[in-house]
């Protein structure tokens, strides 16, 4: 038993309403915008995450270390006088990042990863990687640095089915930039489907993963029920109930390779509720109680406080936050919708009943 797990029984015990206590947690994958929509998510932002891993799709994308930290200046003046958190910033790998930007943005201390976007994947992802060979500079650089590759894991090929595109990169891009970067760390992000699951098993330690609450909560009939549901539509699509099952499998395994990142990726209102909906479910106001809540669920409670506060510093080589977090029982909504620039988001969930509150304590 970790030391954590040992000092959030004791807790659990001294606080009747407590169900388990855990670091401040550590968001690896999340769209903090810019503009006015970032102004509203730095205020909104809970106690409860200490750092996050920010994403570079901004228009234009963040790919170089000047426009990281020019992004890093504009969240830090808008959060709160009172914030603890700290961005973790990323660069967009393109076809021409070279290995001297890498090594740039690693020695200022405040660029922590890589992202890999296939040219046309998701939102903003226009100048994405067309031919990973390309990037072999990028990628020698990042491995000699230890800074991770996170991979946006899907082709983009119209001809291939939507539901089968992360199964497909990963026979196709996947096992070749393991094979070829063996001392690269490389982070799956926002993984899906059960062939995920099993080769970030079967890798080395090298290669982990970041799973949302929405994959985890639900299965793609959540799309179509009672008609289209703007609001679960993200990307990668949600996916079968075997491939939901294989990643409660993965969080009750409790293995080390597997961490939060909640690609929590706010739209307003009116660009998801729109004849073409753009892809994101926001989750960041409640991230926490959410992956709480299927933990509880999936039986596997005592696995929580390793995949948001220690797996994921781990495996960037951070130190875990310090701090104190307690999960409470208590009843709440999640509201309707929440303010977002001179609009509005509709958070994932809305209006369902919740059991459970984080309360950040130290
Ligand atoms: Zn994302």
């Amino acid at each position: 038993m970790s030391s954590t797990e040992e000092e959030s029984k004791k807790r659990a015990k001294t606080g009747d309403n407590v169900l388990i206590s855990c670091r401040p947690v550590d968001d690896l994958h999340l769209h903090l915008r810019d503009g006015d929509i970032m102004q509203s998510l730095a205020q909104h932002i809970p106690p409860y995450v200490k750092r996050a891993i920010v994403m570079p799709n901004l228009v234009p994308p963040v790919i170089n270390t000047d426009m990281a930290l020019a992004y890093r200046e504009r969240i830090m003046k808008a959060l709160p006088a009172e914030s603890d958190f700290q961005p973790l910033m990323t660069l967009y790998l393109t076809d021409n990042t070279t290995g001297d930007e890498i090594r740039k943005a690693k020695e200022t201390g405040q660029i922590f990863a890589v992202k890999l976007y296939p040219a046309g994947a998701t939102t903003n992802s226009d100048s994405g990687v067309t031919d990973i060979s390309k990037c072999k500079g990028a990628l020698e650089a990042m491995a000699e640095v230890g800074m991770p590759l996170l991979v946006h894991g899907e082709v983009t090929d119209s001809d291939v089915d939507f539901f089968e595109r992360e199964r497909v990169f990963i026979e196709r891009h996947m096992r070749t930039i393991v094979a070829n970067h063996p001392n690269l760390k490389v982070v799956m992000e926002h993984i899906t489907t059960a062939a995920a699951v099993e080769f970030v098993r079967s890798c080395g330690s090298n290669v982990a993963a970041t799973i949302t609450c929405q994959h985890l909560i639900h299965n793609r009939n959540a799309i179509f029920e009672k008609g289209l549901r703007p609001h679960k539509y993200c990307l990668p699509i949600l996916k079968t109930e075997a491939d939901r099952q294989a990643l409660l499998s993965a969080i009750q395994s409790g293995s080390t390779k597997f961490f939060m990142g909640t690609d929590s990726a706010p739209h307003p209102r009116h660009r998801k509720e729109a004849s073409c909906c753009s892809a994101g479910c926001y989750t960041m106001h409640a991230s926490l109680e959410l992956y709480a809540t299927v933990f509880r669920a999936a039986g596997c409670i005592q696995h929580l406080p390793a995949f948001v506060g220690e797996n994921g510093a781990n495996f960037y080589g951070l130190k875990p936050n310090e701090g104190r977090v307690d999960i409470v029982q208590e009843p709440w909504s999640i509201p309707d919708s929440y303010p977002l620039g001179d609009t509005e988001v509709v958070p994932l969930n809305a209006g369902e009943e919740m059991s459970l509150r984080a309360k950040r304590q130290s």
